[in-house]
């Protein structure tokens, strides 16, 4: 670890949220897994059956809703209010709110968050833990039938990728947190980051399968591992 480090960038996937109980996509026992993605996450299954669709991130929300964040997003947000000279941001893949939970700032939602609702015809977002219908009127633009639940589906563009291209390029330190490399932009985040110079720390539960872009790796329970390692960064630049 460098001393002079000013940015930090943190890239947090499911396995951040696994440990707080959270199903993901790709788990065999989640929630997921009773629906089909082509059913649920694509933009052509919300042309089809929008109220379907709905539903399906209608039923997910309370169990987001009562998710608590754990070790691991409590020190990432720790590490943001110890060094306050420090430019910290987090890239998430998650939808799930867990770090604003743990109080932290500077957050990126690259795939959305299921507490928010786009309006197809003028981008109007809302924040909302209520349920959503295909029959909504937009607050904005007064148009029904427009409302989408703000989730990056299989096929669009994710989100923020222009902050994200500049935190990459500008940060010092890249630190992974749980994502498995595979789905792209941020399986590709790493190679960037450490292109532009950063050092890259990866912790994960296994080897990820662009291991070889990291300069660090450290396996096991985030929960564990990751509040340890902020301890010493805090030690090193206080
Ligand atoms: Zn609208």
């Amino acid at each position: 670890m460098d001393k002079t480090c000013k940015h930090i960038v943190f890239l947090t996937g499911a396995g951040i949220s696994a440990e707080s109980g959270l199903s993901t996509f790709r788990s065999e026992d989640g929630l997921w897994n009773k629906h089909r993605v082509e059913d649920v996450a694509t933009i052509e299954a919300f042309e089809r059956q929008p109220e379907y669709v709905h539903q399906f991130y209608n039923s997910m929300r309370p169990e987001l809703f009562a998710a608590q964040p754990n070790a691991a997003h409590l020190s990432i947000a720790r590490l943001q209010k110890e060094l306050k000279q420090h430019k910290i941001s987090i890239i998430t893949q998650n939808v799930d709110t867990l770090h604003e939970k743990a109080g932290s700032n500077n957050i990126y939602h690259i795939h959305g968050q299921i507490n928010q609702l786009v309006c197809l015809q003028c981008g109007h977002v809302s924040e909302t833990w209520a349920e959503a219908h295909s029959t909504d009127v937009c607050p904005n633009c007064h148009t029904q039938g427009n409302i989408k639940p703000n989730i990056v589906f299989f096929g669009e563009t994710p989100l923020c990728l222009d902050v994200v291209d500049n935190l990459l390029k500008t940060c010092d330190l890249f630190i992974s947190v749980g994502t498995s490399g595979v789905v792209y932009p941020a399986a590709g985040f790493v190679q960037i980051a450490k292109l532009y110079g950063a050092e890259t720390y990866e912790f994960n539960m296994e080897k990820t399968s662009n291991n070889y872009m990291f300069d660090h790796h450290i396996f096991g329970k985030a929960g564990s591992t990751l509040p340890t390692f902020i301890d010493e960064l805090i030690a090193q630049y206080q």
